[in-house]
C-alpha cells in the first residue's frame, strides 16, 4: 500500500495528513479523487474512536481501498468535556464550514465568559482509525494538543477552533502558528505520526 484514501470532507484535515505522510512516499488521496464520492456514514458514536471507526470502516469498503479516518474535537474542562464529539456542528447552525466555526466559536466565547483563564484548560482530541475494504480496522491511534482557551481570538491559520486555543509555552494561538509548527505538536501531527509504523509495515509486506 502507498496510497491511502483520508476519509474525510476537510481539506484542512487533508493538508495537515498530507504534510506528515506525503514525505515519506505515502500518497493521502482526498474524497474529491474519487471516481463517485460514497454517501457520508452517521458518526452516532459517543467517543472520538467510535466515529473514527465507523468512518474508516464505511470508507473502505465504498471505495474498494484502505481508508485513514479523523475524527477530532475540543474538550474544554470547565464544559465538562464539551463540545466533544459534537465539535463540528455544536452550535446547530448550518451553513458553509467557515459559517459553523464563526458560530462555534461565538458559542465559545458565550460558555466561557464568566469563568477565569485559569479554569479554561482545554484540548483538541485526535482518534485516528485505519480500516481496509473488507471492514477491518488494521490500526487506531490518538492524539492530544493541549491549551487554555481564550476569549480573543488570534491567527488566521488552521480552521475551526484554532484562534481560541492559546498554547502558554508559546504565546501563541494554535491559528497563528505555521503549519509546519502546528503539526509538529497538535494532536493530528501525533495522531499521525503513530500511524506512520503501521503504515511503513504494511507497505512492506
Ligand atoms: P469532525 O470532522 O467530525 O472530526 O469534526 C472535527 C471538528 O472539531 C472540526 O469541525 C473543528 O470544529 C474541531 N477541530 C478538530 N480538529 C481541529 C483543529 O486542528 N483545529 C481546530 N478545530 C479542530
Amino acid at each position: 500500500m502507498k496510497e491511502v484514501l483520508l476519509a474525510s470532507g476537510n481539506p484542512h484535515k487533508l493538508e495537515e495528513v498530507r504534510a506528515v505522510l506525503g514525505p515519506l512516499g505515502i500518497d493521502v488521496l482526498g474524497l474529491d479523487q474519487l471516481p463517485s464520492i460514497p454517501e457520508e456514514p452517521v458518526e452516532d458514536a459517543a467517543t472520538f474512536e467510535g466515529n473514527a471507526r465507523i468512518k474508516a470502516i464505511a470508507y473502505a469498503r465504498a471505495s474498494g481501498r484502505d481508508a485513514l479516518a479523523d475524527d477530532s474535537g475540543l474538550e474544554v474542562d470547565a464544559l465538562g468535556g464539551e463540545p466533544g464529539v459534537r465539535s463540528a456542528r455544536w452550535s446547530g447552525v448550518d451553513g458553509t464550514r467557515e459559517e459553523r466555526d464563526a458560530a462555534n466559536n461565538r458559542k465559545l466565547v458565550e460558555a466561557l465568559g464568566g469563568v477565569p483563564e485559569s479554569a479554561r484548560t482545554a484540548r483538541f482530541v485526535c482518534a485516528m482509525c485505519l480500516a481496509s475494504p473488507d471492514g477491518r480496522i488494521l490500526a487506531e491511534t490518538r492524539g492530544d494538543f493541549e491549551g487554555v482557551i481564550t476569549l480573543e481570538p488570534r491567527g488566521r491559520n488552521g480552521f475551526g477552533y484554532d484562534p481560541h486555543l492559546h498554547l502558554p509555552d508559546e504565546g501563541r494561538t494554535s491559528a497563528e502558528l505555521s503549519p509546519d509548527e502546528k503539526n509538529a505538536r497538535s494532536h493530528r501531527g501525533a495522531a499521525t505520526r503513530a500511524m506512520v509504523p503501521l503504515l511503513e509495515a504494511m507497505i512492506r509486506d
